[in-house]
């Protein structure tokens, strides 16, 4: 008998409308794999066609602190979710008082802010690297010299693939290093953490539902060029009981958060076998893609059933693979990538290819 999830409260009928804040990417392969299970989604972000807008049966181009599009906004979903972290707390508290939101405001805040959420870890028993906070020039003169040097100058809030950081060696000059700061971030404050000397980079991608249930993908290993993910292993070649652990740390923090919907967990492995937590992101996540040609429920799907209030899918893999992102002008070797007939391409619809830039991905699946 396969195993059954429990019997869940209220699931969304199909034909039900979902919200999502945010309209990349991960928005568009959501509505995806939300249109399979019958649902309508309506993408909410600043940018007229955007990759979601273009798949979703609905979009509001309007800024995040437009509170009558948010109002009109929520009058026409059922349920709101988001697809990236950088939302304004105030968007996600003004939608919460109108419409269930999944995950709620509260993880949002703790994953938005990197004090917070490395705060957040250690006080639910799951290690980081060594971490000090940096509010100006003076705090981090006093954080450098308590952390030691080298170490990484970050902005707290507002980072991805790198941006705001600052890597501090016996020469960096800190008052540069902040203004470097926050010339990305001008509001920000910073964190200063200690450099992990890592053998390899892991996620695990966890979903939760409103009854409980959990399920997890496997460990993935991430290798990154220039702060930006290239490729993902799947699975990650580790011993069994570091993929054990790895697995039990992000099921034990989407329980203490508090989630509903899906929770990437990004993880440094030591040399010495010791995993910390380096980030955590409630949505979907890059290093999950490979989720949508291997396994039995994609990332995606997983998402749309955990906010929806569906029992959640199976996580086993059908096979390994590899996801190789497409950055800038790699994506223009479309045809030349789909002349492999087993590469698996996935192309998010952006006109302008800027350098970094996520075009699309390809994933290679590794028949056993
Ligand atoms: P982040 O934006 O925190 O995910 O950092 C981007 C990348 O920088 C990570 O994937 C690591 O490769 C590297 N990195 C970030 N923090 C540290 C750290 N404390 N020690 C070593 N490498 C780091």
């Amino acid at each position: 008998m396969p195993e059954l999830s429990a019997p869940l409260c209220e699931p969304l009928a199909p034909g039900s409308t979902i919200g999502i804040l945010g309209s990349g990417q991960l928005g568009r392969m959501t509505a995806s794999a939300a249109a399979r299970l019958g649902y309508r989604c309506h993408a909410y972000g600043p940018e007229p066609d955007a990759p979601a807008n273009q798949v979703c049966a609905a979009a509001t181009v309007a800024p995040y602190d437009d509170v009558a599009a948010l109002t009109r906004f929520a009058e026409a979903v059922d349920v709101v979710t988001f697809e990236f972290e950088n939302i304004p707390l105030t968007t996600v508290e003004v939608l919460e008082k109108l419409v269930p939101l999944r995950p709620g405001a509260s993880v949002l805040k703790i994953c938005q802010h990197r004090q917070r959420e490395k705060d957040f870890c250690n006080g639910v028993s799951v290690p980081t690297t060594a971490y000090r906070a940096a509010g100006d020039l003076a705090s981090l003169e006093q954080a450098v010299a308590e952390i030691g040097r080298p170490c990484i100058l970050k902005s707290a809030e507002l980072g991805y693939d790198g941006k705001g950081q600052v890597r501090i060696t016996a020469q960096t000059d800190l008052a540069e290093a902040w203004a470097a700061m926050r010339g990305h971030a001008a509001e920000a404050v910073g964190i200063v953490e200690a450099i992990v000397e890592f053998r390899m980079e892991i996620s695990v991608i966890v979903a939760r539902s409103a009854d409980d249930s959990l399920r997890s993908f496997v460990p993935v290993e991430n290798r990154h060029r220039n702060h930006i993910l290239d490729e993902t292993i799947a699975p990650a070649h580790l011993p069994d009981e570091l993929a054990d652990r790895a697995e039990a740390i992000a099921r034990h923090l989407a329980k203490e958060i508090g989630l509903v919907g899906l929770l990437a967990v990004e993880m440094f492995v030591t040399h010495d076998n010791k995993i910390l937590v380096n980030e955590l992101a409630p949505r979907p996540h890059n290093s999950g893609h490979w989720t949508l040609d291997a396994c039995v429920t994609s990332q995606f799907e997983q998402f749309v059933r955990a906010v929806a209030g569906l029992p959640l899918g199976a996580t086993d893999r059908l096979c390994d693979a590899v996801m190789k992102n497409l950055l800038g002008e790699e994506a223009n070797d479309w045809l030349k990538i789909l002349a492999d007939p087993g590469a698996k391409l996935h192309l998010y619809g952006k006109t302008e290819a800027r350098p970094g830039r996520k075009m699309g991905h390809v994933t290679r699946l590794i028949r056993r």
